[in-house]
């Protein structure tokens, strides 16, 4: 039988915003679990509280109820030097503006997360060279982010958000400011290098297309869940979407764990 492996369990989780008198409410009840080594794909209108939902796995906002349960322990429980040694020991970010520094070389950006870890200067330079050949642009190590396209620049924060060996990537719109084929290229290879390690994966988008590179789509609606899609089973279904979930209810996707394991 197909073993679940949670990397993320999210029970009964709310987050709402008090704006004066106002009250927005940002996430409504979300119930979700995120498993090792899978690809999602967070799918949702401008608004519909997926930035919101990245910043709670994050450790960044704290859910006003509900819980979050990272590899059995729930995050809500942390204090903030926990919280902090959270996002270096197990988490990379890509941010759509990428977010570089512009007076570092590309080698340097992609440093920086091992000098918050205190990795020695020769063992982070390596692996840091190592990142930004996966990422294709080891003849671009020592140019700063203003000599660099949008495309390499965030090839720059992919290999950033890599260096680490983080458990889990999270991505908000990483391909927001890119052209159709430069963001084709960029969805390869952060879904390849996640795979490649067994990496879970979390893409925020508003864009429909991307969720074909996605294990799962999460499509998200006014703070809430609405359904969840598996694309492998998608692609994989003979003629139409009902034989396809037909066949996913009869085996439950047997092959699926040893391709990504
Ligand atoms: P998305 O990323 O899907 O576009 P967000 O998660 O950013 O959506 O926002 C969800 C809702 O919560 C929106 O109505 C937004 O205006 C509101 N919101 C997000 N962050 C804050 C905040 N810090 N303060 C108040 N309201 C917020
Ligand atoms: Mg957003």
């Amino acid at each position: 039988m197909l073993k679940l492996n949670p990397l993320f369990d999210l029970r009964n989780v709310r987050k709402v915003y008090r704006m004066g008198d106002e009250k927005i409410v940002a996430l409504d009840d979300i119930n979700i679990v995120f498993e090792k080594g899978k690809t999602y794909c967070l799918l949702g209108k401008s608004g519909s509280g997926k930035s919101t939902l990245l910043n709670l796995l994050a450790g960044l906002e704290k859910p006003t109820s509900g819980s979050i349960v990272f590899r059995g322990k729930p995050l809500e429980k942390l204090n903030e030097t926990q919280l902090a040694l959270y996002r270096q020991r197990y988490i990379g970010f890509v941010f759509q503006s990428y977010n570089l520094l512009p007076t570092l070389t590309a080698l340097e950006n992609v440093t920086l997360p091992l000098i918050f870890r205190r990795i020695p200067k020769r063992s982070r330079n390596g692996q840091a060279r190592a990142m930004l050949k996966s990422v294709g642009l080891t003849n671009r190590s020592k140019h700063k982010p203003a000599e660099l396209s949008g495309g390499q620049q965030q090839r720059v924060s992919i290999a950033r958000a890599f260096v680490n060996n983080p458990s889990v990537v999270f991505a908000d719109e990483p391909t927001g400011n890119l052209d159709t084929k430069t963001t084709m290229e960029m969805m390869d290879l952060i879904t390849g290098i996640a795979r490649e390690h067994e990496q879970t994966l979390i893409i925020v988008t508003h864009n429909t297309e991307l969720s074909q590179f996605a294990d799962q789509t999460i499509h998200i609606r006014d703070g809430n869940i609405e359904r969840v899609e598996d694309n492998e089973n998608k692609r994989e279904g003979a003629n139409g979407a009902g034989q396809a979930i037909a066949q996913a209810e009869e085996e439950p996707e047997p092959e699926k764990k040893e391709e990504i394991a």
